[in-house]
């Protein structure tokens, strides 16, 4: 059982800290040893039920892959020493087989064990440095409520217009009457949701805290940045609560995150859920614990929303984080918020990965659009009525959509696209135009502390890096392609 759970999380190394796989070897060990003795005590035959155990453990809890792999070096193993033993023309023991399969098991647990090990142990980390603490005390200043909700992938109007045929000028006029000032050329500092936010949450690029990393692709390796990031340091010493609503643990800060099901699964207990048979228990337990589903999907983001609208009665200071994995696929809403199934297995890939045709994609990403949007001035309305002091609120995407975006290679990455963010931000208390018009979001928090707690902080200079062929800490700079559109066609990224 372990060996499968290490050949899974082998697939995933590099988007899935090992920490995440302790819970399931832990509950596999407990599942092991209750199946022993159930089967025990109904067959009273110890080799029976080692038996029965190892098949339901093949049924339930391994992937094809595994189970072929297993399959194949056993039966090989089999024939050669059924040779060696008829060669020499001795009788071939019985117990053989049995024997041939736990030896094929046991030397691929080590095998695993020790590439997962050299994988993951005493390899660098990105180190981010703890913020200066600020000369303010939290007695000088007022301290509004701050709201960052993350829309994820969702571009700018201007981006939708050129490349989704979409207009989204109603929406950013609602934001606007509202008080709302948007960004029209907003673009994110990077392509991807783990480096865009790592940054924009320390406040600063990722070359100096990465530099040591600069090969690995481990995406994991920010999971500490992340957990302390600069932001949350700096308002906790200002008496924030802080208040986390992410679907997504690598975007965590692994504190006061709140959760729609009673039991959470990890990324790696999706994936593993996803590629076993466990994946069949779902209609059983799918109510309370989060089985990776279109539904779980439409859940973290339907209940996300809520959540925003429930805080937002609390007492203050607070601070919201909110990571809502839409419209990114999935496409899981139509423009109504009624559920939409796309034709093929769960999963959240986006751009070259994304698993449905490029004009799926279009109107996917179109529909979901308009989904959130009604759905999120609600949020904004709520979160003004309850707010006694006015609140800041951030609406950002991390990065663009992925129409015309293969990850692999920047020649082959409409940069215009991927980068292109909205950028929404609702602070009625500071003087119009307090926030620089072509803000990028390295430097969002800079200026709100700046604003609001007297801080000292410099904006830094807008760049914006591209990562390609899984090398995420590899930064090519792209600045300079920024705002030309792009002359790629969808179908030089899409296959379908
Ligand atoms: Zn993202």
């Amino acid at each position: 059982m372990w060996s499968s759970l290490l050949y899974i999380y082998l697939r995933e190394i590099y988007l899935v800290p090992p920490q995440q796989i302790f819970r399931f070897m832990f509950l596999f060990a407990v599942i092991f040893t209750v199946l022993i003795g159930i089967t025990y005590a109904i067959t009273k035959n110890m080799e029976l039920s080692g038996l029965l155990v190892f098949l339901i453990s093949m049924a339930m809890l391994t992937n094809q892959r595994f189970f072929y792999t297993v399959l194949g070096i056993s039966l090989i193993s089999l024939v050669g020493a059924r040779l060696i033993f008829l060669v020499r023309k001795s009788k071939f023991p019985e117990s053989a087989p049995e024997l041939i399969i736990s030896s094929v098991v046991f030397t691929m647990f080590l095998f695993l064990i020790f590439t997962v090990g050299k994988m993951t142990i005493n390899i660098p980390r990105a180190n981010t440095q703890p913020a200066d603490a600020l000369i303010t005390s939290p007695s000088q200043v007022n301290r509004p409520d701050i709201y960052y909700i993350i829309l994820d992938g969702y571009e700018s109007a201007d981006a939708m217009k050129t490349y989704l045929e979409y207009d989204n000028t109603r929406f950013i006029a609602d934001l606007e009457s509202r008080g709302f000032e948007v960004s029209k050329d907003a673009f994110s500092n990077y392509p991807i949701t783990i480096l865009s936010l790592s940054s924009s949450l320390n406040m600063d690029y990722l070359d100096k805290s990465t530099k040591d990393i600069k090969e690995k692709k481990e995406w994991w390796l920010l999971s500490d940045s992340m957990k302390n990031n600069r932001v949350q340091e700096i308002l906790r010493s200002f008496d924030y609560k802080i208040i986390e609503i992410t679907a997504w643990e690598t975007s965590s800060f692994g504190e006061n995150q709140l959760h729609p099901y009673l039991i959470e699964t990890n990324e790696f207990e999706k994936f593993f859920i996803a590629s076993t048979g466990l994946t069949y228990l779902d209609p059983l337990l799918g109510e309370i614990v989060a089985f990776p589903s279109f539904d779980m999907h439409r859940k973290y983001v339907t209940s996300g929303l809520e959540m925003i609208k429930a805080k937002s009665k609390e007492e203050g200071p607070k601070f919201i984080y909110a990571h809502l994995i839409s419209p990114h696929p999935p496409f899981v809403f139509d423009k109504d918020g009624n559920p939409v199934n796309p034709p093929y297995r769960y999963n959240t890939l986006d751009a070259m990965e994304y698993s449905g045709t490029r004009q799926e994609y279009r109107d996917g990403y179109v529909q979901q659009v308009q989904f959130i949007n009604h759905n999120i001035l609600d949020v904004v309305d709520e979160i003004i009525i309850n707010s006694a002091t006015p609140p800041i609120i951030i609406l950002q995407g991390d990065h663009g959509a992925g129409l015309y975006t293969d990850l692999n290679s920047s020649e082959k990455a409409c940069i215009n696209e991927r980068f292109s963010i909205l950028l929404a931000v609702y602070s009625p208390t500071a003087p119009k135009g307090w926030m620089a018009k072509d803000i990028t979001p390295v430097n969002i928090f800079r200026s709100i502390f700046n604003e609001y707690f007297h801080a000292d902080y410099e904006l830094l200079p807008n760049r914006q890096y591209f990562v390609s062929g899984g090398q995420i800490y590899n930064f090519e700079d792209v600045t300079s392609r920024i705002f030309s559109t792009c002359n790629i066609s969808p179908q030089d990224v899409f296959t379908k």
